[in-house]
């Protein structure tokens, strides 16, 4: 089908966009890689009246390595992630998880800023940046803000954003000494998008116990979520395969999970225990070098 007609507006710098999207409020839309909002439009589930494309600000288009951290762009695209050699290096879970994101096309044109801004449930990219705790960067006409990944994340298809923020970056903490990451998905065959997709990024210390776990989710229910349950039960353990099943058993623990006719909720639950597992076992093997 053909979208609704709409005023296409192409800023320059941040402020610029800002103001656009202050001025036009719930009437304007940001633009990124189009991958979602542009089929919305399409079947006019989503109809703006403006559309403020973010894809030619360079501010938002750049990876930078800060020492400790690692910011990302919200307009970096997928393929951009996957194929960093210097995430590769310092995050190994965000190329990885990259290169699970749908085909080629997507990942070409898919930016990681408009993937959480859609905040599907079944989106990659939740999973990875709840492991790793990320902070997520925002600017509107009134300034600038950060939200916690665990707050930012509010219902399907809703984030924390206000209608007329834009998100700017999000800050992820590097993989330090004696850590290791892993994304682990079962892909819904006809539309890649995750049926489940647990990510987790484990630090052992000098005795090869778990210092440190986190352990993001998605796929499960209407919005991805940190496995506290799990992460808890694995703290200060030793990563004995039987600690693993057993941290693994808690991962859809407090959720409701999704039904649909593809995979019934009681299944999903399952796959959260069975994929929090191999994921750890994948980090915790990496981590040991
Ligand atoms: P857009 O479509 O441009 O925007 C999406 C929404 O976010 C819009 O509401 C827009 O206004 C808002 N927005 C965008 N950027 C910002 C910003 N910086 N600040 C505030 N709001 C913003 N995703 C997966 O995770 N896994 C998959 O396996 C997968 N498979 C796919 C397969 C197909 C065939 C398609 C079409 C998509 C698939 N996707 C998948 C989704 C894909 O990753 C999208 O690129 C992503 O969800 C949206 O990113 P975008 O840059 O295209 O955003």
């Amino acid at each position: 089908m053909i979208p609704q007609s709409f005023e296409y507006h192409l800023p320059k710098t941040l402020s610029e966009a800002t103001r656009l999207a202050a001025k036009f409020g719930d009437e304007g839309k940001v633009l990124a890689g189009g991958h979602s909002l542009i089929p919305l439009m399409k079947l006019r589930l989503a109809a703006p009246k403006h559309l403020i494309d973010i894809g030619r600000i360079a501010e938002l288009g750049a990876i930078r390595d800060e020492g400790e951290r690692i910011r990302i762009g919200a307009t970096v695209t997928h393929f951009q992630l996957e194929s960093s050699e210097m995430l590769k290096a310092r995050c190994p879970l965000l190329p990885e998880t990259a290169a699970e994101i749908g085909d080629v096309q997507v990942r070409n044109k898919g930016t990681i800023g408009g993937s959480i801004a859609h905040a599907d449930p079944a989106a990659d990219w939740p999973a990875a940046l709840l492991a790793l705790d990320a902070e997520i960067h925002a600017a509107s006409a009134q300034g600038e803000r950060s939200i916690p990944i665990a707050e930012f994340f509010v219902d399907l298809l809703t984030t924390a954003l206000e209608p007329a923020e834009i998100l700017t970056s999000i800050s992820v903490p590097a993989l330090p000494a004696r850590g290791g990451d892993a994304y682990a998905k079962l892909a819904h065959p006809a539309s890649g998008f995750a049926v489940v997709g647990v990510a987790a990024r484990v630090v052992l210390d000098e005795k090869g116990s778990i210092a440190q776990a986190g352990v993001g989710i998605t796929g499960i229910g209407p919005k991805a979520y940190r496995a506290a349950a799990v992460e808890d039960v694995l703290r200060g353990k030793a990563a004995s395969s039987k600690r693993l099943q057993e941290a693994s058993a808690h991962a859809a623990e407090g959720i409701e999970a999704t039904g649909d006719i593809y995979a019934s909720a009681e299944y999903r639950a399952h796959l959260a225990s069975v994929y929090t597992r191999r994921a750890l076992e994948k980090a915790i093997e990496r981590a040991s070098g």
